[in-house]
């Protein structure tokens, strides 16, 4: 067996602790040998402040894992693909689409490996739906997005900045998944931002889609939902209707439960970026951030109530 391929971590915050860590742990093709954070470190592990005295002190280290928010990565990983590293991306990839096609290019020129990845795609429902949908007579989807964010997001106040996306924060992750269940593409025609009288970034959001071939796609996002969380979607066929429930975690046909799974999602992805580094290619869909990116081009804005934590 090769050796594993020696990856630092950067922006040791929630879904680092939560996912990455444990996740890593788990991956024989990848060894976790440095962190950059600007206040947290691991015991046992060179720590640094930042990526720049990372990249300059550890000359070895062959990956990097960028777990900061989208604000700001765009310079990280430029930082991290100059010194010829291969990257990870946390969605959402980038604060903005033309900023991640750029890294792309960047990358095809340094040969490095760049990886935007869609952690919801991994969930345990998603493939087996597509394939059942790529024959299927679509006639339409339903997104119902509705999360409590003081449950899911409290403190973090780079959510609600420019570039933060607010509810589409997690609203990208069911995005993530329609992009990559529906056999063609999706556009968006309308919106609606609902944004809090002291924030920059939606706490609520609706947008309607349509296929290529006209199948309609509407999505509701809600970060003010409290008691059951709801992240489903609801396929319509002309032979019945399938339903991803739970971000992706069970799948049914009807009333007939066919995927029930536990959560494998961050060690898939970094058993697939070990993968992609190995094979010397890159995987970069923008798709769900160019919905996203296009529901603030159309989106109708309306203030609401403050949001206080
Ligand atoms: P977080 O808890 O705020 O952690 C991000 C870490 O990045 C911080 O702890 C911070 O560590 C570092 N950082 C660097 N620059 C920062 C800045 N300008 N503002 C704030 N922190 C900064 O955020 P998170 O929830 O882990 O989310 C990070 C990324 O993962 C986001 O893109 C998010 O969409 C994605 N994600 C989150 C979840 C979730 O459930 N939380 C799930 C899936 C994906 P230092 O202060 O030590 O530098």
């Amino acid at each position: 067996m090769t050796d594993p391929i020696s990856l630092a971590l950067v922006g040791l915050g929630t879904i680092a602790r939560n996912q990455h860590l444990p996740s890593l742990a788990d991956t024989p093709t990848l060894a976790l040998k440095a962190i950059a954070s600007r206040n947290a470190g691991l015991d046992g592990l060179p720590s640094y402040h930042d990526i720049d005295a990372l990249l300059g002190a550890e000359p070895d280290i062959q990956a990097i894992s960028l777990c900061t928010p989208p604000q700001g990565r765009f310079n990280q990983a430029a930082a991290a693909i100059r010194a010829r590293r291969h990257v990870m991306l946390e969605k959402p990839p980038g604060a903005s689409v033309a900023e991640v096609q750029a890294l792309a290019d960047m990358a095809r020129a340094a040969g490095v490996t760049l990886f935007a990845t869609w952690h919801s795609r991994e969930a345990a429902s998603v493939e087996q739906a597509r394939e059942m949908l790529q024959d299927a007579t679509i006639t339409s989807v339903q997104i119902h997005w509705k999360e409590d964010v003081r449950h899911w997001h409290p403190g973090q106040e780079w959510i609600w900045q420019p570039g933060g996306l607010g509810v589409f924060d997690p609203g990208i992750n069911a995005l993530s998944i329609l992009t990559r269940i529906m056999p063609e593409p999706v556009h968006v025609t309308a919106a609606s931002l609902e944004v809090p009288a002291n924030k920059q970034a939606p706490i609520g959001a609706t947008m309607q889609m349509v296929s290529a071939s006209g199948i309609p796609v509407s999505a509701v996002f809600d970060w003010r939902q409290t008691g059951p969380q709801t992240w489903d979607i609801i396929v319509e066929t002309s032979a019945g209707t399938i339903t991803l429930r739970n971000g992706g975690a069970q799948l049914f046909d009807g009333d007939t439960q066919l995927v029930q799974a536990e959560d494998t999602e961050y060690r898939r992805l970094y058993a697939r970026f070990a993968e992609l580094i190995a094979a010397g290619q890159s995987d970069v869909d923008l798709s769900p951030l160019q919905l996203v990116a296009d529901a603030f081009l159309l989106g109708e804005r309306i203030e609401v109530a403050p949001f206080h934590e």
